[in-house]
């Protein structure tokens, strides 16, 4: 399969092939169309280095409104690093779409989190713990959210983090498309995906 026959954009062509990409991956090929279709939700069951970013990237960067002023997408990954990571894999494929991306994390300045919040952000990529801080200011509202992707949501319920999450999918509104990957499917994710999750299909790579 080529990128070309997933659906996207030839904004989004002209990215990959700037970045070398040459073919999907099979996490892309499996989940880039169904994302482009936009009529159910997602478990990913995908290590690292399979290519995940860009398989919910990708979409996330056609699907988005340019100047919407409100946040559109939020990410939640389990580190700083990881945050740092997907944020840079998304603003490298974005071509000429005007989206802003920013990483959220503990340990930077909330106040230079907090202008640019205001200033506008479409997708914000956090950690759980930063993200609810600004939630709780009212610094992060996520009222207009059109997606919720968990990134290595294992990691997250390893690292401490259910409660966080669960308090996201509490604040976040219901007709958000969620997104979840994961390495591994303990019963604490697939809880999480029942209890909070629209009709989903499984994707394993
Ligand atoms: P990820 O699993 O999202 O962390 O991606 C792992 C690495 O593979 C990153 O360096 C990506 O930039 C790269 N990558 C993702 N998709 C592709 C692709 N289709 N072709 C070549 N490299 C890719």
């Amino acid at each position: 399969t080529k990128f070309k026959e997933l659906g996207l954009s030839e904004n989004i062509l002209k990215a990959l092939k700037k970045k070398g990409f040459e073919e999907p991956t099979p996490i892309q090929e499996k989940t880039i169309p169904l994302l482009l279709k936009g009529e159910i939700d997602i478990i990913g069951q995908a290590q690292t280095g399979t290519g995940k970013t860009a398989a919910f990237g990708l979409p996330l960067i056609d699907r988005l409104e340019e100047k919407s002023k409100s946040v559109q997408a939020l990410v939640l990954a389990p580190t700083r690093e990881l945050a740092i990571q997907v944020a840079e894999e998304i603003n490298s494929l974005k071509g000429n779409k005007k989206l802003v991306v920013a990483p959220i994390y503990g340990g930077q300045s909330i106040e230079g989190q907090i202008s640019k919040l205001r200033r506008g952000v479409d997708i914000v990529v956090g950690t759980p713990g930063r993200v609810i801080d600004h939630i709780n200011r009212k610094t992060l509202k996520l009222e207009n959210i059109k997606y919720f992707i968990l990134d290595e949501a294992d990691e997250m319920l390893n690292m401490g983090f259910i409660d966080d999450v669960k308090l996201v999918f509490e604040k976040a509104p219901a007709e958000k498309k969620v997104l979840l990957f994961s390495a591994t499917m303990p019963r604490e994710i697939l809880n999480i995906a029942k209890k909070y999750m629209n009709k989903y299909e499984v994707i394993a790579v």
